[in-house]
């Protein structure tokens, strides 16, 4: 009791310790509160809705970005879902977000949802054929509001809840993670994971895979036992916010590390079996600056922070820059303004590269990566590949299919939710919106390049009421439900392909 009384003291000091000095070092650009500036995440974020802050919040390098003042932007702005029939509305759909410069939500061969302006939208109604004027309805009314929920509130600081959240597992007290009640900030998430990693040396290692472009370090928990006989053990990689404003991703990553790792060892025999038999990489924050920008400037941005040709539209898409099957300059997202701006060349996205050869050093040292969940948002689908084209198929297409038909069951069976289970190409609706293809995926790259068997991209809730805003009040549901798909994938792969033992709900955290 005493020894655990000290070991939650010395984690407490340290995160403490680490939190300040990653404020400090990172210099971050909303300040740490003072008794003269907002106190809370909502009330700075609240302040640059309604133009109450004291402080800048952009450098002035920034102010000559097409964003200058982005959250402000949002407060006009509505998500409409237009319905699709039939190619010729798909077509002059596709050329009226092209003209216009309209942020695609999400796109099926039945609807598309659109982030726009209000004063836009006559724009955008008069391209569009007779057919296509009614057959649109608003999902999102008031985004300023919507965006502003998703950021903590009612606490003076997000720092120190982290701490707590640590002692909810050792108290025994699992069902009030204060952790998964918010999204969490970058600093809070890389404190949390030295936490961990302190916490339980056993089975839980902090791995930097990469740095950012603006010199971030990516950083993932390994979480496995060393087996006795030394032999290499298979790996799984699940990997989070690939785009930047998908924080259900990010907090969904966490939650899996989380549960793994303080679940084991616990009577669990099925977390006991994963953590052994399996090593489990967990990236929550691939997109690292992205990242931190949605928190800073911008909760909708998607790609990551790096120049392009363009001075005054930065980022490259990190999820169409991997080098397979890299979409063509011809394509019409060729465009550095365009939020699925792949880059100019295969890997010009220092992230994606900086992965990519991550991973694939760990293949060249014997460790076999067999498979890759890619958490996006939103839409509740499992996606398998191919990203690229519907036309063509992947040659073990009837294991992917059957594998993502079980992860969809133990979906269901936890939380009742429906997921789709589709290809990449009909998932992301690049097939319905012609002049942009679903080239460069990371999905694509590490099933055909790095002989990854059983890939898939995994986009969480909802299915667009709230988009990629989606409440809070969803992390630990989601996080629940991914969770009982992860022990269904641990035993499919154990079993070799069919899965002996039906998947019973968890306990949520
Ligand atoms: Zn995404």
């Amino acid at each position: 009791m005493l020894l655990r009384r000290c070991i939650l003291l010395a984690a407490l000091i340290y995160l403490d310790l680490v939190s300040a000095a990653t404020i400090q070092k990172r210099g971050s650009l909303i300040p740490v509160p003072t008794p003269a500036t907002p106190r809370t995440w909502k009330d700075r974020v609240r302040a640059v809705f309604f133009g109450r802050s004291e402080q800048p919040l952009q450098k002035k390098k920034e102010q000559t970005n097409r964003r200058h003042n982005p959250l402000s932007h949002y407060v006009h702005d509505i998500v409409l879902r237009f319905n699709i029939s039939g190619p010729s509305e798909a077509a002059a759909m596709s050329d009226a977000i092209n003209t216009l410069y309209l942020d695609v939500w999400s796109a099926t061969s039945s609807h598309v949802d659109i982030r726009m302006p209000r004063g836009t939208v006559p724009l955008l109604l008069d391209v569009l054929p007779e057919s296509m004027r009614n057959a649109h309805a608003p999902l999102v009314q008031s985004l300023a509001d919507a965006a502003l929920e998703t950021y903590p509130g009612g606490v003076e600081s997000p720092l120190p809840h982290a701490p707590q959240a640590m002692l909810q597992p050792t108290t025994g007290e699992r069902s009030d993670i204060l952790f998964f009640q918010d999204y969490q900030p970058l600093n809070v998430i890389v404190a949390w994971m030295k936490l961990l990693e302190s916490l339980f040396p056993s089975h839980v290692e902090l791995l930097t895979i990469g740095q950012s472009f603006e010199g971030r370090k990516i950083h993932a928990l390994k979480v496995g036992r060393e087996k006795s006989s030394g032999k290499k053990k298979k790996a799984i990689v699940i990997t989070g916010a690939a785009h930047a404003r998908e924080w259900i991703s990010v907090s969904t990553v966490c939650y899996l590390a989380y549960a793994m790792i303080t679940g084991f060892s616990r009577d669990d025999k099925g977390i006991d079996t994963m953590v052994k038999e399996f090593d489990w990489i967990f990236l929550p924050t691939l997109n690292v600056d992205g990242y931190v920008y949605t928190w800073e400037q911008d909760r909708l941005w998607r790609k990551n922070r790096q120049p392009t040709s363009l001075a005054f539209c930065k980022g490259i898409d990190l999820d169409r820059a991997y080098n397979y099957h890299f979409d063509a300059p011809s394509v019409s997202s060729y465009n550095p303004c365009s939020d699925m701006f792949p880059g100019g060349y295969p890997f010009q996205a220092q992230e994606s590269r900086e992965f990519a050869n991550w991973a694939d050093s760990l293949i060249k040292n014997g460790t076999k990566i067999v498979s890759l969940l890619d958490m996006h948002s939103y839409s509740q689908e499992i996606l398998y590949p191919y990203s690229y084209s519907c036309e063509a198929h992947p040659p073990d297409l009837e294991n992917l299919e059957e594998l993502a038909m079980g992860l969809a069951k133990a979906i269901r069976i936890q939380s009742g939710e429906h997921y789709e289970v589709t290809s990449a190409c009909e998932g992301t609706g690049f097939a319905g919106l012609p002049g942009t293809t679903g080239g460069g995926s990371m999905l694509d790259y590490f099933y055909a390049k790095m002989k990854v068997h059983y890939p898939f991209q995994i986009k969480l809730r909802d299915t667009g009421s709230h988009g990629f805003l989606l409440p809070k009040e969803n992390i630990v549901p989601t996080g629940a439900e991914m969770f009982n798909l992860l022990k269904y994938l641990s035993q499919f792969l154990l079993d070799d392909g069919s899965p002996t033992a039906v998947i019973k709900p968890s306990d949520e955290l």
